[in-house]
């Protein structure tokens, strides 16, 4: 509940709006979906929401495995996600892209690029992930350390978790699928270099995967949306229509995979948040949009979270609300 993380912007909150009946939320997410292209005439309410603001900042040491003892989100600021100037870092290989075995399917032709992420080693390179880079508005860290649940499991391996089951999806329908990093570097990338490696690829779509780090009853997903920006190296202005077509695409078709509800904390009941202030968006010259796929600090969504199964839920609805992106 906090929206003290410093990541994070003053919301639109409307959360009591948000915390009534599902069927609100719902029908707000359906009229946002519908809007934008109606895809989905039933949604399935089981009331699991997902997602989180993303909170404060993180721990700056790898939490153990046992559940810390206080409930506080150590959350981590995290949309940080940061793709950055990672310039010195842990580089290891130019994570990979790796591309679909010879793709026929639908998306043959189309490039989409998958940012999980964190990455686990942050909690080992504090000094490398806090230096500042230029994210076109102003200096933020390179990146951060992500959040957890409450029993240790990492933001930064669900992210990674996620992004290859969705990446197994994609390159089914025939898309090449690059990533920013593949849990084959110590840490980072940072920010901006998460954000070049989308421009560099000439990437169609996307998508940075985070699950957020806020207070206990803060539930549900939610996708940002780059606002308007056009300061320094970033000008977000060519991307931000596509990027909502891409967003509302992905909101419509996680509710359909999941069944969660869009957050009850931020985005007044749409599953949609729209901010200025992260590198990864601002610096993005590509359609792109970031998911907070649950709260990670709250029981019930965390139990989601962890389960394998609900994560291919999560890939699917992702990968779905992708392909209907890239196929109009
Ligand atoms: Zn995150």
């Amino acid at each position: 509940m906090s929206y003290v993380g410093p990541d994070f912007d003053p919301p639109q909150p409307r959360r009591s709006a948000v915390r009534r009946p599902l069927t609100v939320a719902v029908a707000a997410v359906v009229v946002g979906a519908v809007a934008g292209w109606g895809v989905w005439q039933a949604v399935g309410d089981s009331g699991d929401g997902a997602g989180g603001p993303t909170g404060a900042t993180g721990p700056q040491t790898r939490p153990a495995t046992t559940p810390p003892a206080s409930g506080d989100p150590t959350a981590s600021g995290d949309d940080g996600t940061g793709d950055g100037s990672g310039a010195d870092g842990g580089k290891a290989s130019p994570s990979g892209s790796s591309s679909a075995p010879a793709a026929t399917g639908p998306l043959k032709g189309k490039i989409v690029v998958i940012d999980p992420g964190h990455n686990p080693g942050n909690f080992q390179h504090t000094t490398e992930i806090n230096r500042k880079v230029n994210i076109g508005t102003n200096a933020k860290e390179c990146d951060t350390t992500g959040t957890t649940t409450n029993d240790g499991y990492l933001e930064a391996d669900f992210t990674l978790d996620v992004a290859r089951r969705m990446r197994t999806l994609l390159q089914q329908e025939g898309a090449t699928v690059k990533f920013t990093q593949d849990g084959d570097r110590t840490w980072g990338p940072c920010i901006d270099e998460r954000a070049r490696i989308g421009n560099e690829a000439k990437a169609d779509a996307v998508v940075s995967i985070h699950a957020d780090g806020s207070g206990t009853g803060n539930r549900g997903f939610h996708v940002i949306l780059p606002g308007s920006v056009n300061e320094g190296a970033a000008d977000t202005r060519p991307i931000v229509a596509p990027s909502r077509d891409l967003g509302e695409r992905i909101t419509g078709y996680f509710v359909r995979a999941t069944g969660s509800a869009p957050s009850n904390y931020v985005g007044g009941g749409t599953g949609i948040v729209t901010r200025t202030d992260l590198g990864g968006l601002n610096l993005s010259t590509v359609p792109k949009v970031f998911i907070e796929c649950g709260n990670m600090r709250d029981s019930k969504d965390a139990a989601q979270l962890t389960s394998g199964a609900w994560r291919q839920k999560a890939a699917q609805g992702i990968s779905d609300g992708i392909t209907s992106f890239l196929e109009n």
